[in-house]
Parts: C-alpha cells; structure tokens; sequence
C-alpha cells in the first residue's frame, strides 16, 4: 500500500502548507485518513472524491477536518454529474455533537467509530483505537495484504497506542510539543522522545512525525526521536510516496 502525506502541521498550517491528511491507496481503492486545513487542494493533486471508498477523521478538531464540508461539496457535484454513484463514506467519532451535527447531509454517509468494530476499506482492514486526547479521538490501524500502517490520531502519551503500533511496518506518530516552541499547551499531546518512545516500545519499522509545531526546531525532533528510538526516524515530507 502507498500513502502520499497532504499534510502534517499541528493546529493550523505554515505558509503554503496543510494541516493532516493522509491518502492511503491499496492498489484496490483509496481512503482519506483526516482532512484538515489545505488537504483538499493537496488532494484533487492525486485524485478526485469520487475515488475515495472511504475518508476517517481521528476526531472532530477543525486541524483534523477543516476541509471536510469542502470535500462534501465536491461529493456533491460528483453525485449531481452522475461520477459518484454511492454517498461519501465517512468514518468518525459520534462527539463533540454539535460538530458532528454539521458533517450530515445528502451527499454523506455517517458511521460512528467503534473501537469494538473493524471495518474493511479498499481491501483493508481498518482498526480503531481511543486514545487520550481533548475531545474523543482514535489511532487508526491500517492492515493490508500483511502490511500494517498505524496513525496516532493526536494524543498524549498512552500504552493503548503501544499496543495498537505493535510492529507495524510504518508509523505515523503526532509529535507536537518541542523544546522552544510556543505552539501548543501541550495538552493532550507529546513530543518527539515519547513519539519515539512508542515506536521503540511498539517495535515498528519505520517511525515518521507527524502533527509538527510550526515554530518547532524539526531536525532537534528528528534526532530527540532517533535517540530513543532505534530504527528510521523521518520527518514527513509531501512529495514522497511512501510505501510498505
Ligand atoms: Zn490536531
Ligand atoms: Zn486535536
């Protein structure tokens, strides 16, 4: 499976960037991990909304789904001109309510997260577990033909996602605090040693940082990861084609 990486800043986007948004593509169909702020111009890049067979939001914060009422008018033109036959299949936690009120509408399917629940996507198996955020929010586990990506959401530190992670073949883990930086409270989040405390502990064979502070030092985040974790630590980089 390939993932093309649309965006990766935290909370809201450097000049000319997006917040999260992660196109995963099997070989049998697409799915849209998170749709922040920018990822939609990122996306039509690469593919169209009809395309997708299914777009998760790790949970209901505008840096994870700015862009989502966007995508939906796209679906809506897409329905209207006869290029999508079925609703826009979306995937997401059942709160806050009120912004979860806004995602309904003709031209979407709602499903509620069940962490109890694995569904298949595009020929993969999609697992979901919660993790310790500010407002209700998954990791997400992509299995495909035995290749494994996982996806942190964004969360503090916690032994749930240890275990979701478990020798995955890429990770995608959200490193938001760095020494210095005044971007975030901290709240909810963790910094590049706990993200790769998790990889390490987790065993997975690829570590990537995602969910980066704008005015953070990366390449300090990169090697604050590296030395707790022993394998591959790269920070995300949207012209790559990442693949497992
Ligand atoms: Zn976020
Ligand atoms: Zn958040």
């Amino acid at each position: 499976m390939d993932i093309k990486i649309l965006g990766y800043w935290g909370g809201y986007p450097s000049a000319g960037g997006a917040t999260a948004g992660y196109l995963i593509n099997t070989g049998e169909g697409q799915i849209l991990l998170d749709c922040g702020s920018g990822v939609m111009s990122r996306l039509v890049q690469h593919t169209s909304v009809d395309k997708l067979d299914g777009v998760i939001l790790s949970h209901l914060h505008y840096d994870h789904m700015a862009d989502i009422g966007i995508l939906q008018y796209a679906a809506v033109n897409a329905i209207r001109n006869g290029r999508m036959k079925k609703r826009l299949n979306l995937y997401t936690p059942d709160e806050p309510a009120n912004i979860l009120d806004t995602l309904y509408g003709d031209h979407s399917e709602i499903h509620r997260i069940d962490s109890g629940r694995i569904i298949r996507l595009a020929g993969a198996d999609i697992e979901f577990v919660p993790v310790s955020h500010t407002v209700p929010c998954y990791a997400v586990k992509v299995t495909y033909q035995g290749k494994v990506l996982v996806y942190s959401g964004d969360t503090s530190y916690c032994d749930a996602l240890v275990e979701l992670a478990r020798g995955a073949d890429i990770f995608l883990c959200e490193a938001t605090i760095c020494e210095g930086s005044v971007h975030t409270t901290g709240a909810g989040h963790m910094n590049a040693s706990q993200a790769g405390m998790i990889a390490d502990q987790a065993n997975v064979k690829r570590l990537v940082l995602v969910h980066l502070p704008g005015d953070g030092d990366l390449e300090f985040m990169r090697q604050s990861a590296s030395e707790v974790f022993g394998g591959p630590v790269e920070l995300p980089n949207t012209s790559v084609l990442y693949s497992v």
